[in-house]
């Protein structure tokens, strides 16, 4: 008796998931690679880990899962990273701009080479992921671009500047992408998650920790958490699922759009 295999709703598209490496990239890759998709890998850490992730990716989804470890504060290194898709995977159909880092402190006190990291890293790498994306995605009429944003895309924090202009950008970023696009079935979102629990979190739980001289407990009740109304973390696997759903043909009217997934917070 021949077992017939379903095919998987991604079967034969590739995504690229910037800074997959940990946190809610993985989880994001993790997502697309359960329904089939070939996944570019991206983002620093052990080379050792990362072969592991990407062979553990490979082995539990049955999908061709590559790496490359371009640093995205580098406009060439992101060209060169879209070259190897182009020429390993065949060309980026699903792009999720994710890559990012964070910097606190009071904005006349705010290290100017860490304002520059931020802004190459969370806004300009996104910019040229994108162009470098476009031509094959209009020619296949077929593209989706997910952008991570954060709530900080849609609301201020203090002591958070070039973070919150960063994520401001990529919305606007988004819209006009968004616009550009509309007729080739291409789309373009930014999620905007409130607190989701990631190794950048745990970071600033015991970054605050420490400046407030509290623990991590209190950390997480009266300062990440203070704003999200329901007072507890997303997971990585929700940002995940709500990618898979904006790369289905089910979402293909949904673009230009800021989806918030952060328990309410935005909603104040
Ligand atoms: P994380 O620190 O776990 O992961 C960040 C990823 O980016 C890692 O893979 C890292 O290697 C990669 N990276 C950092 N600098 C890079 C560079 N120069 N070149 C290439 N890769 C680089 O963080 P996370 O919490 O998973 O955050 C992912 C995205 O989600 C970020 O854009 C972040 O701003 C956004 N976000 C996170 C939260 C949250 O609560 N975790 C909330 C809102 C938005």
């Amino acid at each position: 008796m021949t077992i017939m295999k379903t095919k998987r709703p991604l079967e034969g598209r590739t995504a690229l998931v910037t800074g997959s490496t940990s946190g809610i990239g993985l989880g994001i890759a993790e997502a697309f690679a359960a329904q089939g998709a070939r996944i570019v890998l991206n983002g620093f850490g052990d080379k050792m880990q990362i072969e592991d992730t990407r062979q553990k990716l490979e082995q539990s989804h049955d999908v061709a899962v590559l790496y490359h470890g371009a640093d995205l504060s580098k406009a060439a290194a992101v060209g060169e990273m879209m070259a190897y898709a182009k020429a390993e995977a065949g060309g980026v159909d699903i792009l999720v701009n994710n890559a990012g880092i964070q910097h606190v402190a009071p904005v006349d006190e705010f290290p100017p080479e860490k304002w520059d990291a931020i802004l190459a890293i969370n806004l300009s790498s996104a910019f040229h992921t994108i162009r470098a994306a476009l031509p094959d995605m209009k020619a296949r009429k077929y593209g989706r671009i997910i952008n991570v944003a954060s709530a900080h895309g849609l609301v201020g924090s203090p002591f958070k500047s070039a973070y919150v202009a960063a994520k401001h950008g990529v919305l606007g970023l988004t819209k006009v992408v968004a616009l550009e696009v509309a007729e080739s079935n291409i789309t373009c979102n930014a999620i905007c998650p409130g607190y989701v629990y990631t190794p950048l979190v745990e970071k600033q739980i015991v970054d605050q920790a420490k400046a407030h001289g509290v623990s991590r407990e209190r950390v997480i009740s009266d300062v990440l958490l203070k704003a999200q109304p329901n007072k507890r973390f997303a997971q990585v696997a929700e940002i995940g699922a709500l990618a898979v759903f904006l790369a289905s043909d089910a979402a293909q009217s949904i673009t230009g759009a800021a989806l918030p997934v952060d328990g309410g917070w935005t909603a104040h």
